[in-house]
């Protein structure tokens, strides 16, 4: 599947699983020193192929008939600092609601390591500028794989469009279970050291 068609599936499943509404986030995934993106103000389940720009590393339209993405420079940004080749941003309803209400997301799950632990959320900044950019570059210090955006929504990055659009569904199941948990009761969150021995379980399962 070519770069672009991989933005027309994913962008569809995006729409069927409820993680976006309407034109709402967006998808991107690179290969060299080229990056396809979902266009601006298109509804990501009606997306074309051809529709779909591709751009360079400096943002400038190499492909496509439609302008990119108006957060083109958020993922251009995370593409210089970080060993990403895919990228998903959506406005999900519970990485909202954890973005809006605090500062970062604990591991109160031991999956949460898939994202790098503890998720971040970076400092608010109107969408689709440098300043956003730069604030989301800084929540995924660390090797991050996730960062949530305060009062926006939550972003992942992959080696593959696949993986980063699985780590978007992650992303969204761990906010919404530590919501729920906070409806019930207080959450526990797990320790360096339990998280710790599920990385050595991870890194040396037992022997079948
Ligand atoms: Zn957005």
């Amino acid at each position: 599947m070519s770069l672009r068609e991989q933005l027309c599936e994913y962008g569809r499943r995006a729409v069927e699983l409820g993680l976006v509404i309407g034109t709402s986030g967006n998808l991107s995934v690179r290969e060299g020193d080229l990056v396809a993106v979902t266009p601006s103000g298109v509804a990501l389940d009606r997306l074309t192929p051809e529709s779909c720009p591709v751009v360079d590393l400096t943002g400038r339209r190499v492909e496509g008939e439609l302008r990119p993405s108006s957060e083109t420079p958020m993922h251009l940004a995370v593409y210089e600092t970080t060993d990403a080749r895919a990228i998903v941003h959506t406005h999900s309803v519970f990485g909202t609601v954890v973005a809006t209400t605090m500062t970062e997301l604990p591991p109160v799950h031991y999956n949460a390591l898939l994202l790098g632990g503890t998720v971040r959320v970076a400092e608010y900044a109107t969408y689709g500028t440098p300043e956003l950019a730069a604030n989301v570059r800084a929540a995924l210090e660390g090797g991050k794989r996730a960062a949530l955006m305060a009062n926006h929504g939550g972003m992942t990055l992959g080696a593959t469009l696949e993986e980063a659009f699985e780590a978007t569904r992650l992303l969204e199941w761990l906010c919404e279970v530590y919501v729920r948990a906070l409806g019930v009761g207080k959450p526990t969150v797990l320790t360096e050291d339990q998280l710790a021995a599920v990385v050595d379980r991870m890194l040396n399962p037992p022997p079948l």
